[in-house]
């Protein structure tokens, strides 16, 4: 039987109008929401992505704006940018869009923007929480993903997990998430040996690789929830994600589609951690 697709944009369309009341609320008390993205240099992708970040927040009722600046720009220049928007009570979010030119230290840059603005989780604070199981904001893309899998009725107590991938931005919280979830996970990566005898035992495999349909039928126990985080751009202008999805379709239980998957999920992660960044300032204020 063919798997059952997770419908990423719609989960997402749902997530969105789940936000109206939140947005309307601090509305209410005089306040919009604000997501402001740094975006360094002129990468075509990251151009399309910061794109699509802005639409989003604009169907969503949430304000954004948009800092470009050149690719030659210094570290000092940059930091004292993100400062400023650190200190500007107006904004709530503060995203610097990755990956950055390699003459500026993304670990510096990430750990410069204030933790209560740190919207795409990846400030240290934010990370160190997700470890501990502290709240804090969870990096947008395994957040997202987990809603997926809830949303999708996929069980996870007690279930083998798979994550393909040991970046800081997708497979390490990935994993954190499903272990929080009581899942049994198993974090693989380049180095790993035999990786069809580990993922053939996942009933969630996560692949997080950022190889064209790396993931093959042979790969996946029949049944599997097959989460397909990849995007790649192929010769002929098309989008491929990690897994090959004609033939897994038809062992696995559930899969999500490129595009249409995650991608939409994570997008509407980031406008919901940017209305908890509002709700949690107007909170803080409102205390003081
Ligand atoms: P990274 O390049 O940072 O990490 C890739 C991971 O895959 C590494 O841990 C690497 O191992 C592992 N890997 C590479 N080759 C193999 C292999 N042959 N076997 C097993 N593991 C392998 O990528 P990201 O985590 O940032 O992104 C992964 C993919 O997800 C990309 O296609 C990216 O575009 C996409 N992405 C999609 C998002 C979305 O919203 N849908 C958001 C973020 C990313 P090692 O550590 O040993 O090098």
């Amino acid at each position: 039987m063919a798997a059952q697709i997770i419908d990423g944009r719609a989960i997402a369309a749902d997530l969105r109008r789940e936000l109206g009341p939140r947005v309307a609320a601090l509305a209410a008390r005089g306040i919009r929401p604000c997501l402001a993205v740094v975006l360094v240099g002129d990468d075509p992708a990251s151009r399309v992505y910061v794109r699509n970040k802005v639409r989003a927040c604009a169907a969503t009722g949430v304000d954004s704006r948009d800092t470009v600046l050149p690719a030659q720009i210094g570290e000092h220049e940059l930091l004292s940018t993100i400062a400023g928007l650190n200190r500007d009570p107006t904004v709530h979010g503060v995203l610097v869009q990755l990956p950055l030119p390699p003459h500026l230290d993304a670990g510096h840059v990430i750990e410069s923007i204030s933790p209560g603005k740190d919207v795409d989780g990846f400030h240290p604070s934010n990370m160190g929480a997700l470890l501990a199981g502290r709240p804090g904001f969870v990096p947008c893309t395994p957040a997202g993903i987990m809603v997926m899998l809830e949303r999708s009725g996929v069980a996870l107590a007690g279930k083998r997990a798979v994550v393909i991938g040991r970046s800081n931005i997708v497979g390490k919280p990935m994993a954190l998430l499903l272990l929080q979830r009581d899942a049994t996970v198993t974090i693989c990566h380049s180095k790993t040996r035999d990786l069809p005898a580990l993922t053939r035992e996942a009933d969630i495999l996560v692949a997080a690789i950022g190889r064209p349909r790396a993931v093959g039928a042979a790969m996946v126990k029949p049944g599997a929830c097959v989460i397909d985080v990849g995007i790649n751009r192929l010769d002929d202008g098309s989008l491929a994600g990690d897994v090959d999805t004609a033939a897994v379709k038809d062992v696995a239980g559930w899969i999500t589609p490129v595009p249409g998957g995650v991608g939409p999920m994570t997008v509407a992660m980031l406008i919901a951690s940017c209305v908890r960044a509002a709700e949690l300032a107007a909170a803080s204020e409102a205390s003081d």
